[in-house]
């Protein structure tokens, strides 16, 4: 039963067919032997056979191919000529035979055995009913007609139904095709022939039998060349039809599907399948995507085995397939770059902003849009000293932090540099968006180690919420029409908005968020309205310069000023340099500033200088920026010469690392060569380490007042002034405290060992005539009673 159930619908008509034919030849050889067995020189038609049915006339049909053997010409003169069990049993043998020595599968050369008995008994007892054989006359021409129309039909209809089934092809489109009455009428022709070779020998002499040979080899040769020409156009067409589709493909896996067809139209295969297994033995297959290893392999064709011709077009098939993969994947890759960050394989900016649009339109009802614009502090100082592969690891820690921070769903995207985003959408809450806010600052707080040192590398956080439309409106005003232009315009305004806010919580002193305000946008705005006024600046006058003294501590001798830049701005009121010289900077306006800067303090410097009747100091802050070419050194060198000309001393700021800005370095010592002072300004707030101080040729170091400020309250701070003063020492580097702000500090200072002070306490910054009025004593007196009020103009705030 089990194996019953296993045998195919086809297979059933095959082995039917094979039964019937073998009833049906045993059921003749009794009549056969009563005949006495004669076969005589019928026993020629069996060579005759063999070598006419290797030359079949093929039409190919998608789901198989139907044969169809001119050998019918033989079946009709043996027909005419013999009994009809002679004929049979001859016709048998030599179909059986052909069938032997046939290159088919031993099931298709079965089934066609089978159907040759079958359908030849069936032509010849209908031959024989008509009658008329043996003698020349039109009954005996309608016999061998009918017969021959008679064998074709029942070929005809066996083999494609038997195709039908195996193929699952539908059988009407095996059956009735456009081919049929051709290949009838060339099947006709070809039993006339025949029985030509019957008509000839009756009437005239058996040599013209030998004329014959000539029409029937050229008929066999043209089906030949008909079958190759037809087989190559269907190649030919399915593999172009195969190339159209791989180039309209949409995924690997839809042209994956979509080949299994082609290699079945290719080779005109019932079945063709992607499989791990290579083919087996009677299959053929080719292997497809080099990586996964997997081949696509057909079944054997029924009628007809592989030759070399269709290994070449499965090879032609699987060459298209490949190039469209590899072209698959190069635009799956591309697409990747287009739309990722390449370090990190966070969404880029374009698919953050696509991103936020989708989530704006496709939000649940009562739910909220946050965007988190997160800018890294203090990330530039780290990838000046460590290079971009130190930097590189902090953006890829940072990517991995900021990601554990948001829920499935979420976009996190690098912007570009070190801004990120995240993307929160369909908040219930949008509380929510400034609790994920709170953990990003938490989660970046986490020092960083690069090369043994813990980075204070935080995060600040501009939070923007896009609130959800409210449900009920007591007035009722029209809907407002949504378009792709306005979700992309509302899109953009969200993350400008959250970008707003980063820089809101940077001012606000870095490490923390910010959440957004309307109010943000017109600051933002007065920003860069402030810049443009800040250009040119100087050339209105606008800018202007106050001096603050850097007094011995010994002896309360002022050593010289620190020039301090101000902008009495036109409409804000004297302006400090917190309030435009990061906006200057950063618009590489500070080049421009020091033209004017430079010789501005150096000619003070002589007046103060001459009124003094000594070299006075004067220090001048400049920004790493401005050490990048050597413009600052020309500057210096065009200063004209001045009998009071004062000793110039450069401020450069230690949270800038000038040890990684080779040319600055090599500036700096230019700069010492021709005679200027360095001084390490704000020291102990950056990352220096004694091996900077020792390598950048400084000549003053200025310690932060974020160290004198303790003094006097906390022994901590005490000691850590005390241990920086030693360390200064150690380098024979005069010192100077910034931010004296009481004279108490003056003697702890001065028992640590520091040399120079600098602060309010001992002289705030003044125009350069209260420069010129503290000089007129000469020395500071360390009595609070007796520190003068500058006489400068009073200062706004920034
Ligand atoms: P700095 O070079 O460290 O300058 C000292 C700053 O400390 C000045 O602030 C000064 O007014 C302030 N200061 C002095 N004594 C005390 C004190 O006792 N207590 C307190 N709280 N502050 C004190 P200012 O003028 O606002 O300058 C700030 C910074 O701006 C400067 O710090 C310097 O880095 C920068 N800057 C000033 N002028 C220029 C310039 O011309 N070019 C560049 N690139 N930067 C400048
Ligand atoms: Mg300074
Ligand atoms: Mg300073």
């Amino acid at each position: 039963m089990v194996a019953l159930r296993r045998v195919k619908p086809y297979q059933a008509l095959d082995l039917l067919v094979v039964a019937l034919g073998i009833t049906a030849l045993l059921l003749t050889l009794p009549r056969w032997a009563a005949d006495g067995c004669p076969l005589g020189w019928g026993l020629l038609s069996i060579p005759i056979v063999m070598l006419v049915s290797a030359f079949p006339l093929v039409l190919l049909r998608p789901g198989g191919d139907v044969e169809i053997g001119f050998d019918a010409a033989v079946l009709v003169a043996l027909g005419v000529l013999l009994p009809h069990s002679q004929a049979l049993v001859l016709w048998s043998i030599a179909g059986i035979l052909s069938q032997v020595i046939a290159s088919k599968r031993l099931w298709a050369r079965m089934f066609n055995a089978g159907l040759v008995i079958l359908v030849g008994g069936l032509a010849l007892s209908i031959m024989t009913i008509i009658g008329g054989l043996g003698h020349t006359s039109a009954r005996e021409f309608v016999a061998v007609l009918v017969g021959a129309a008679i064998y074709f039909t029942a070929d005809w209809l066996i083999t494609g139904l038997s195709l039908a089934l195996e193929s699952g092809e539908r059988w009407h489109r095996l059956l009735f095709d456009r081919d049929l009455p051709v290949s009838m009428v060339w099947f006709l022709g070809i039993s006339c022939i025949g029985y030509l070779a019957v008509l000839l020998p009756r009437s005239l002499p058996l040599w013209t039998l030998s004329l014959l040979t000539v029409p029937t080899i050229a008929m066999l040769v043209a089906a030949r060349a008909v079958r190759r020409a037809s087989e190559h156009q269907v190649r030919l067409s399915a593999l172009f039809d195969a190339a159209k589709s791989a180039q309209g493909a949409e995924s690997p896996s839809a042209l994956l599907d979509s080949l299994t067809g082609h290699a079945r139209r290719v080779l005109r295969s019932s079945h063709a399948a992607i499989r791990v297994a290579p083919p087996a033995e009677e299959e053929i297959g080719i292997r497809i995507g080099a990586e996964d290893g997997r081949w696509l392999v057909c079944a054997p064709r029924s009628a007809q085995p592989y030759d070399r011709a269709d290994r070449r077009a499965l090879a032609a098939l699987a060459t298209i397939v490949e190039e469209s993969l590899v072209r698959m994947r190069m635009a799956t890759e591309m697409t990747a770059l287009a739309t990722s960050d390449p370090l990190t394989g966070l969404a880029n900016r374009t698919v953050f902003r696509q991103r936020i649009a989708g989530a704006l339109e496709q939000r649940r009802p009562g739910t909220h849009v946050a965007v988190l614009f997160c800018d890294l502090d203090d990330f530039k100082p780290v990838n000046d000293r460590f290079g971009h592969e130190g930097g590189d690891v902090v953006l890829l820690t940072m990517a991995n932090r900021l990601s554990r921070c948001v829920r499935e769903g979420d976009t996190v995207a690098r912007l570009g540099g070190d801004e990120f985003a995240l993307l929160l959408a369909n908040l219930d809450d949008p509380l929510e968006a400034t609790r994920v806010a709170a953990r990003v600052v938490a989660a970046a707080a986490d020092p960083i180690y690069l090369a043994g040192r813990a980075l204070p590398i935080g995060v600040s956080v501009g939070v923007a919420v896009d609130l959800a439309p409210s449900k009920t409106s007591k007035v009722q005003t029209r809907a407002k029409p949504v378009t792709p232009e306005s979700i992309a315009a509302a899109a953009s305004t969200l993350l400008g908005n959250a970008d707003l806010a980063m820089y809101q919580a940077k001012a606000k002193g870095k490490s923390g968020y910010q959440l957004f305000a309307p109010a943000m946008r017109t600051e933002r705005l007065s920003r860069i309205e402030l810049l443009e006024q800040l250009r040119g600046a100087a050339g209105r006058g606008e800018l202007l310069l106050e001096y603050q003294p850097v007094v011995d501590l010994a002896s309360g001798v002022i050593d010289g000023f620190e020039a301090l830049l101000r902008w009495q701005h036109p409409e804000r009121g004297l302006l400090l340099p917190a309030a435009f010289i990061p906006l200057a900077e950063e618009a590489g306006l500070l080049t421009e500033i020091g033209d004017w800067l430079l010789p501005r303090a150096y000619a003070d410097g002589c007046t103060l200088s001459a009124f003094a009747e000594r070299q006075l100091n004067i220090g001048v802050n400049v920004s790493v920026r401005q050490l990048r070419d050597d413009h600052v050194l020309d500057l210096i060198n065009g200063l004209p010469y001045h009998r009071h000309a004062p000793q110039l001393m450069l401020e450069v700021t230690e949270s800038v690392f000038v040890e990684d800005e080779p040319y600055a370095l090599s500036l700096l010592e230019r700069l010492r060569e021709h005679g200027v002072l360095l001084a390490l300004d704000d020291f102990g707030i950056g990352y220096s380490s004694v091996a900077y101080l020792r390598n950048v040729p400084f000549t003053v170091c200025k310690i932060d007042r974020s160290f004198t400020g303790g003094l006097g309250q906390d022994p901590r701070a005490d000691a850590l002034c005390r241990a920086v003063l030693a360390m200064c020492e150690s380098l024979t580097l005069p010192a100077v405290a910034e931010g004296i702000e009481d004279l108490d500090q003056v003697t702890m200072l001065r028992a640590a060992g520091c040399q120079f002070g600098q602060g309010f306490a001992l002289g705030r910054p003044g125009d350069v005539y209260y420069a010129r009025e503290l000089l007129r004593n000469g020395r500071i007196s360390l009595e609070p009673a007796a520190i003068p009020a500058p006489r400068a103009p009073r200062l706004a705030r920034p």
